[in-house]
């Protein structure tokens, strides 16, 4: 893992040496991070690198998991996808599920932290465990236009958080808590967004039996109906009546996400025609994602709903130019035609990506552009400024937060 000073020259002295002093100002604090999933998808992701820089930095993080079944983990997965709009059935028993798993939660996670920062809907009913202890909610959904059902539920719970974290201004709701905007990040330095030698990315993509002999097109994803796989596939299609590329189609799967098999066997029969698609099923292997970004011509994400979409952040920072949809956090980090291209459909998706394979130089500007946005605005190093700054607004209810 990175130590802290060897952010210096990516993003300056200053910011640094304020981290330091603002991690100084926890001292004898503990942080406890509490979420569903160790490995898969953005929320791992983050902590994964944000747990042990802060603890570099001096702040005392620890990371707890709770724990569910498969029944658990298919109605938080339709939670989660009526909370991004999508339209779901959710019945009385999912909502007894959910609080069946949430009171065996509640007996066996022991919440010591000073601080317990709970990711998501999964782990939202540990709240009943409040003691004087300070507790945030971290949204990493769109919830702008969210199932009415599930919010309202959900909110029972939320209005006993001390603060409510959100990704994004249009993220946010109507609630009676205090509220903190504070999009994610990517970590420059840990082995997904690092750079590569070449002999890594061609090892990688010798692997997985790619040649470069055709402009690759890449979306890396969780198999989620959510991430449009299918409608990724559709969209090659239609480039590749004109020009002549391969498409990879990569992911893994989390443990929080049981619907992740059905969807790469979907995405498998639309694909099994076609030597030039590459399905392929990751380990947990950030050096592989790495590299397959870095491989890549252009990368797309079409989903369909997005919380953030570290993703983009990711493809940004390599250079790359990115096809990627008006959703959720997407629109925050592609300004469109500036830093990437946004697409609203299969055809929208299949017309950019055209545009950007036959225009090099276009392309290559978008992707420049886009490193410098997510430079300026999405690295680990500003998230920890905030998250520090949110620690320590717990403790100044006056909204005032004095540095020194
Ligand atoms: N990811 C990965 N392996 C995979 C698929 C995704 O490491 O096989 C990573 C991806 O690089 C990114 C994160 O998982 O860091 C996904 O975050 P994002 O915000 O794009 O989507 P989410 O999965 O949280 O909806």
């Amino acid at each position: 893992m990175a130590r802290i000073e060897e952010y210096i020259p990516i993003v300056g002295q200053s910011l640094i040496d304020d981290l330091g002093l603002l991690a100084e100002r926890l001292k004898g604090k503990v942080v406890q991070h509490i979420n569903s999933t160790p490995v898969g998808g953005g929320v791992a992701e983050i902590l994964s690198r944000m747990v042990p820089l802060l603890n570099g930095l001096g702040v005392d993080t620890k990371w707890d998991l709770i724990k569910g079944g498969e029944q658990f983990f298919e109605v938080t997965k339709k939670f989660h996808n009526a909370l991004h709009g999508r339209a779901e059935e959710i019945t009385q028993r999912d909502f007894e599920v959910f609080m069946e798993t949430s009171k065996q939660n509640i007996e066996n996670v022991d919440t010591y932290g000073d601080i317990v920062f709970v990711h998501d809907p999964q782990p939202i009913v540990l709240i009943n465990k409040k003691a004087a202890n300070k507790w945030l909610w971290r949204c990493h959904i769109d919830v702008s236009n969210p199932n009415e059902r599930v919010w309202k539920f959900l909110m029972d719970f939320i209005v006993q958080y001390n603060s409510a974290v959100f990704s994004a201004p249009s993220f946010s709701r109507k609630l009676p808590v205090r509220q903190f905007l504070i999009p994610p990040s990517i970590d420059p330095l840990g082995d997904k967004n690092k750079e590569l030698p070449q002999e890594t990315i061609d090892s990688v993509l010798k692997k997985y039996g790619i040649k470069k002999d055709k402009p690759i097109v890449t979306q890396i994803s969780r198999f989620d109906r959510l991430k449009d796989p299918v409608g990724v596939i559709e969209a090659y299609q239609k480039v590749k009546k004109y020009i002549n590329c391969q498409l990879i189609l990569a992911g893994g799967t989390a443990e929080d996400d049981p619907e992740g098999i059905k969807v790469l066997d979907e995405v498998r029969e639309k694909s099994k025609d076609d030597a030039d698609i590459h399905i392929l099923l990751l380990p947990q292997n950030d050096i592989e994602v790495n590299a397959l970004q870095r491989a890549s011509d252009i990368i797309v994400q079409k989903s369909l709903r997005e919380g953030f979409g570290l993703t983009v952040s990711e493809a940004l920072w390599k250079s790359k130019p990115v096809v990627a949809s008006n959703v959720g956090g997407i629109p925050l980090q592609i300004k469109h035609k500036y830093s990437g291209l946004l697409c609203h459909s299969v055809e929208g998706a299949s017309f950019a990506i055209k545009q950007l394979l036959s225009s090099p130089g276009y392309a290559k500007k978008l992707g420049e552009n886009g490193h410098e946005h997510i430079k300026n605005n999405f690295l680990i190093t500003r998230h920890l400024r905030d998250y520090i700054l949110l620690f320590l607004s717990l403790y100044h209810p006056e909204d005032v937060i004095h540095l020194c």
